[in-house]
């Protein structure tokens, strides 16, 4: 059988996952690494995964930021990442909310996890095979989106257990990086 020419990924939620919750801030002096992810991060990377964050970002939604100022956020995380050797692929956030005080984003979507649109969106964006790609994260959207998208998932952390049942647990990424690595043999 020849190899597929669709990629494999990794998609990871950011606040809580990656970096430490900037609750709702996007000043780039607030970005903190969580123990191990770099390290995670790193691993992946040289395993061939592509790194895709998947976001959701109610502040959008809520008037406490506008998509501009999030976008140029993500563009400083970008680059805080790749200076310390770990490049990102890409960056999907879905600025909606049904309760969010500005109109036109308080509505229901197809993009907020756990709704799957914005996997949908970077697999087709970047070509990536859903099902050697994974979704890692903190909450149970984290692992419904995995799901509904066809990727396995890794609940890092220490919530508790929710609705979803994750296919690994981990205690941070550089651990979730190791049963990622470890299931595929
Ligand atoms: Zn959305």
């Amino acid at each position: 059988m020849p190899e597929s020419p669709l990629r494999k990924a990794v998609f990871l939620d950011r606040d809580g996952t990656i970096i430490e919750d900037t609750v709702f801030s996007v000043d780039p002096a607030r970005i903190r690494e969580l123990p191990g992810a770099l390290d995670g991060l790193r691993r992946l990377r040289r395993a061939g995964y592509l790194l895709v964050v998947i976001t959701n970002q109610s502040g959008v939604a809520r008037g406490f930021f506008g998509e501009d100022a999030l976008r140029a956020f993500h563009d400083r995380l970008r680059e805080w990442f790749a200076a310390r050797g770990v490049e990102l692929a890409a960056i999907y956030y879905c600025p909606h909310y049904p309760k969010g005080a500005l109109p036109e984003y308080a509505r229901d979507c197809a993009c907020r996890k756990p709704m799957p649109g914005m996997i949908l969106q970077a697999a087709s964006d970047l070509q990536v095979d859903r099902a050697r790609s994974w979704m890692v994260g903190d909450r149970d959207c984290d692992i419904g989106v995995g799901r509904a998208a066809g990727c396995r998932t890794v609940r890092i952390g220490t919530t508790p257990p929710g609705e979803t049942t994750p296919d690994y647990e981990a205690a941070n990424v550089a651990e979730a990086a190791e049963r990622i690595l470890a299931a595929e043999g």
